[in-house]
């Protein structure tokens, strides 16, 4: 079992290397998945206003700590801020949400999911708000004028009340973090990023580390969340059937998706795949091996620069560009 870790800038806390996606998790099937990956090993849960789910990975949680599995100490949780509620009144309400769901008193790591900022929707009206202002009508989501450094220091408001250890951000590209590193009072702990060998992203994991970002990886099998969600995901070969990750991955007697995680840990980059099913989540933990430099390389020849979770494809709406 994997228990690498990364120390996160300025509270040095440890953050482990390989988490639990939760992403997509039933609901019905959410609470027991998140107990069996804790009895499993795994000690980092990423988490989402935006998944629906947290009030069951809550349960998870608390059903392993109430049979003695961990301590809540032991256990890393993230989430993150939703779009809708960017704007400094809004901050604090979410997450005092997504503790209230989770039963938690407090994250290790809260992120800015998107550098996206669109119109509130209240928690009564639909929760979680999702991309669009009205559902029943609109194709495109409705866009606010809400600075990412308003809603920064708000969320460093939430470090300073003590509600969150650690705050960070998600699908932020060099130039957005270039901007938020001029006036970050707390500087960014994490940046979570779509990364896997189509999309390697080198030039932003090489800036993020030099600045002492931490970086985990989202979606590193591929297209395979997205098959469902736009056709476009469907004309790109699945990388678990890749030839050259399969033979890689005979070679050390592991599984093409073994090989695609540990691909990202040899790059000092954390990991949180998904998955419901007891092997599986087994499997995706067990990464303790090592790539040669010369299959590094083979999988760099992967490269296609294909992105599959971009707003600019969905909504007009190029952060990336
Ligand atoms: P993933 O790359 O983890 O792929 C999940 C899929 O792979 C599932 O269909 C699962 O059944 C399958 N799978 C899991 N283990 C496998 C194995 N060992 N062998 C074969 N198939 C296997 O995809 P993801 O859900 O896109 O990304 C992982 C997590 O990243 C999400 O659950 C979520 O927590 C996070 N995420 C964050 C963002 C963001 O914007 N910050 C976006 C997407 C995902």
């Amino acid at each position: 079992m994997t228990n690498a870790t990364v120390n996160l800038k300025t509270t040095n806390q440890a953050m482990p290397l390989v988490g639990l996606g939760t992403w997509k998790i039933p609901k019905d099937q959410t609470t027991e998945v998140v107990e069996t990956s804790i009895r499993n090993g795994y000690r980092l849960l990423d988490c989402a206003c935006d998944y629906g789910n947290e009030v069951e990975v809550g349960k998870g949680i608390k059903a392993a700590i109430d049979s003695g599995v961990v301590k809540r100490e032991e256990v890393f949780v993230t989430s993150k801020l939703w779009n809708t509620f960017h704007a400094k009144e809004h901050v604090r309400p979410a997450l005092e949400k997504t503790l209230k769901d989770l039963d938690l008193k407090y994250l290790d790591l809260y992120l800015i999911h998107f550098p996206i900022s669109l119109k509130y929707v209240d928690f009564e009206t639909r929760y979680p708000p999702e991309w669009l202002y009205n559902p029943e009508t609109d194709k495109l989501p409705t866009y606010v004028d809400v600075s990412i450094r308003e809603t920064w220091e708000a969320m460093e408001e939430l470090v300073d009340a003590g509600l969150v250890k650690n705050i960070g951000v998600a699908n932020f590209n060099c130039s957005s973090l270039m901007d938020l590193l001029k006036y970050a009072r707390i500087k960014p702990a994490v940046n979570q990023v779509e990364i896997h060998p189509y999309l390697p992203q080198d030039v932003l994991v090489e800036f993020c580390h030099r600045k002492d970002i931490a970086l985990t990886a989202y979606s590193s099998f591929g297209s395979i969340s997205y098959l469902s969600l736009f056709d476009g995901a469907k004309s790109v070969p699945s990388l678990l059937e890749d030839k050259i990750i399969q033979n890689i991955a005979k070679k050390y007697s592991k599984t093409p998706a073994q090989v695609l995680l540990r691909w990202s840990l040899e790059r000092q980059i954390a990991v949180i795949p998904k998955s419901s099913n007891e092997d599986r989540l087994k499997q995706n933990i067990d990464l303790d091996f090592k790539l040669s430099e010369e299959d590094m390389n083979e999988i760099k020849k992967l490269n296609k620069n294909i992105r599959f979770n971009d707003p600019g494809t969905y909504f007009d709406c190029p952060i990336f560009g």
